[in-house]
């Protein structure tokens, strides 16, 4: 296997991590957010924009691509780097998860998903191979494996299934991802049971993939469901891989998980919220269409370096009030810079061996206790 890419970990504090993924095309610091750039393009910002917010890697959607513009198109165009103009790394999703929530799927067997594409009604069969196939045209530095994503709460019997399965489609993936300078990543499933996680985390363990992904959480469980099932799942994935925990989440998700040894995360909160006003905080989100901001000349937070600091709250409040397509794009720096520089203090508090105190301080201030198993 090759060894272009590599987790180096750095030190330890408790259950979390300080580490970095190194890639051909950089490093990628962990603890560490991935701002998602679903149709190669992180809604919204410039990608100098993106990189000022602290990203080491950021995220494209296969099964986006796949049907708009087109692998083959984004393949022509230079591959996903040249065409967005990012020369960082990016990791690319399967398409399995968008395939099984967006898509209408008319049938799963041993050998692919097929279903009909959400923007023209097009059948499309998704195989392990293929979303290889595509995540290779698209060059990303990450792929990952297909697996079935079952909607939850399910049927044991049915969970069982789909995780067998998932174990196979991975190792099918892992033959057919044969690209030196491409990772692949596996992902571990099982609901929210803990012998179905561990059972997986093991089986793809022992398949030597570059990364793990913990998948299928952040899906209406709530959340300490989540940092529960992450907790007894991180002990089974091997300590010199990066782990992943796929498209989650809030701060508090973040800095919980990451206690429980997750290194990387990628979701579209911090730029979908800002679309919608929502800006996040150290004293929690702040709702900038509400009337208490109109005449407050205050920035959102005094000492963010984002584009969206710079003004007002009355004027970002004015922004959105009036339909102005700046508000948004202000909002989704400014929260994708909150997370990048929630990333960058946890990198420091965990090797200044501070993470616990660091942790607790962050929720006090979005108003939550943290999270302690009762098991
Ligand atoms: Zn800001």
């Amino acid at each position: 296997m090759t060894r272009l890419f590599r987790y180096e970990l750095i030190g330890t504090d408790g259950g979390a991590r300080r580490g970095v993924f190194h890639t051909p095309r950089g490093p990628v610091r962990t603890p560490g957010f991935m701002p998602v750039g679903t149709l190669g393009t992180v809604k919204g910002l410039t990608i100098d924009q993106v990189a000022a917010t602290g990203a080491d890697m950021i995220l494209g959607n296969t099964y986006h691509l796949r049907l708009r513009p087109g692998h083959e198109t984004v393949a022509a165009l230079g591959g996903l780097h040249k065409m967005c103009g990012w020369d960082g790394p990016i990791l690319t999703d399967s398409g399995g998860f968008q395939v099984f929530s967006l898509g209408a799927i008319n049938k799963v067997n041993e050998h692919a998903a097929t279903f009909r594409s959400h923007i023209d009604g097009a059948k499309i069969e998704l195989t392990p191979e293929h979303s290889i196939e595509i995540q290779q045209a698209l060059g990303s530095d990450v792929a990952m494996v297909l697996d079935h994503v079952i909607a939850l709460p399910a049927p044991m019997t049915q969970v069982e299934d789909a995780l067998a399965r998932s174990i196979r489609w991975a190792a099918r993936c892992r033959i057919a991802a044969d690209r030196e300078d491409q990772a692949l990543f596996a992902i571990v499933q099982g609901g929210l049971d803990r012998t179905l996680r561990q059972q997986c985390a093991s089986e793809l363990a022992a398949m030597s993939f570059e990364g793990y992904a913990v998948g299928g959480l952040s899906v209406g469980e709530p959340p300490e469901d989540m940092y529960t099932t992450t907790g007894f799942t991180t002990p089974h994935l091997p300590a010199d891989k990066p782990r992943y925990l796929m498209g989650v989440g809030t701060p508090r998700d973040l800095l919980e998980n990451i206690a429980r040894g997750i290194d990387l995360f990628d979701c579209v909160m911090p730029t979908r919220n800002g679309r919608n006003a929502l800006a996040f905080t150290d004293e929690g989100p702040l709702k900038l269409r509400n009337a208490v901001h109109k005449l407050d000349t205050r920035p959102l937070m005094e000492d963010c370096p984002c584009l969206a600091c710079r003004h007002s709250r009355g004027y970002l409040r004015h922004l959105f009030v009036a339909g102005e397509m700046l508000g948004p794009i202000l909002l989704s720096h400014h929260n994708l810079m909150y997370y990048g520089r929630l990333m960058q203090a946890t990198r420091d508090a965990i090797e200044a061996g501070e993470f616990e105190a660091f942790k607790n301080a962050k929720l006090a201030g979005w108003g939550h206790e943290p999270f302690q198993e009762t098991v």
